[in-house]
């Protein structure tokens, strides 16, 4: 069950409000995943280990860096920056809260690096009893614009969709988007609603996405492969008819139990089946039936 990009990582968010020391720290030899850069473009680079892809631009000014993965993993990708760039780090913004992309938080934040996110993934940490450094030090509510390395960025809050903290980080001119984990190529959007998210809100964030992209936009996921708009657009529209599927079954006055036992998404489970299944419908009809 536990694969390269690993939905334990993901499980591990469960705990983040209950013990955020521990969470997704079980069954994982951490010693034997490696950190591998992924070049994008001259300046912008994601890391590939376990957990969320981390989004790296690098120039003169510094690096900014996007999420931070698992606490055990923290010296080997500070190596691996490292290993591209002596530079100091700027700023780390975090896509959201789960601990597959917030865990070296405490790492990073402890070397006086600020962290950025929206208000709702501070508040989240905080509550859940976070270290006082591995809490964001800069939040906002709206869009937030940096200007360095001669690249214009622009974080921008999404609706309510993986979590009520996601945010996207565009680079304009390296025309590159980092959409954290609303957009996963590896299987159905996956709502947190214990932590805020929603379906509806996601169906939202990924026309945000799509609206924002361009047709040469190359759009980096949470966990997955490097994307085109068009793949945001494919994945929505499954997203739409996984959505669709629920409501007539809902409308015909079936139980939960009876539409997890119709499969409704049986045709789409080879592509998108990734996750353990009970994940997706409960919470989907819990939405539409609210
Ligand atoms: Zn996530």
């Amino acid at each position: 069950m536990t694969t390269k990009y690993g939905w334990t990582g993901w499980l591990a968010l469960a705990v983040v409000v209950a013990a955020p020391a521990a969470f997704g720290q079980q069954n994982r030899d951490w010693n034997a995943i490696q950190i591998t850069p992924h070049r994008l473009t001259d300046n912008l680079y994601y890391l590939e280990g376990t957990g969320g892809h981390i989004g790296l631009l690098v120039g003169d000014d510094g690096i900014i860096m996007i999420d931070d993965q698992f606490a055990p993993l923290s010296e080997k990708i500070h190596a691996a920056i490292r290993g591209i760039s002596d530079l100091p780090i700027r700023f780390l913004i975090n896509t959201h809260i789960h601990g597959d992309h917030t865990g070296g938080n405490a790492f990073f934040g402890g070397m006086g690096i600020p962290i950025v996110s929206r208000e709702n993934v501070y508040v989240r940490l905080m509550q859940g009893g976070s270290p006082k450094e591995a809490l964001p030090v800069l939040t906002f509510s709206d869009s937030v614009n940096l200007h360095l390395n001669g690249e214009d960025i622009v974080v921008v809050p999404t609706p309510p969709a993986h979590t009520d903290g996601d945010s996207y980080i565009h680079f304009r001119n390296a025309d590159v988007i980092h959409a954290g984990d609303v957009f996963r190529t590896i299987a159905y959007p996956r709502v947190d609603d214990v932590n805020g998210g929603t379906f509806a809100g996601s169906l939202a964030a990924l026309q945000l996405l799509i609206d924002m992209a361009g047709p040469n936009t190359r759009i980096i996921p949470g966990h997955g492969v490097v994307s085109s708009r068009d793949d945001v657009i494919k994945f929505r529209n499954m997203a739409i008819e996984v959505r669709d599927r629920v409501q007539s079954l809902i409308d015909e006055g079936r139980s939960l139990e009876e539409i997890v036992a119709a499969k409704p998404t049986a045709d789409l489970d080879e592509e998108w089946g990734f996750d353990p299944p009970d994940l997706l419908l409960p919470v989907l009809y819990a939405e539409l039936t609210q």
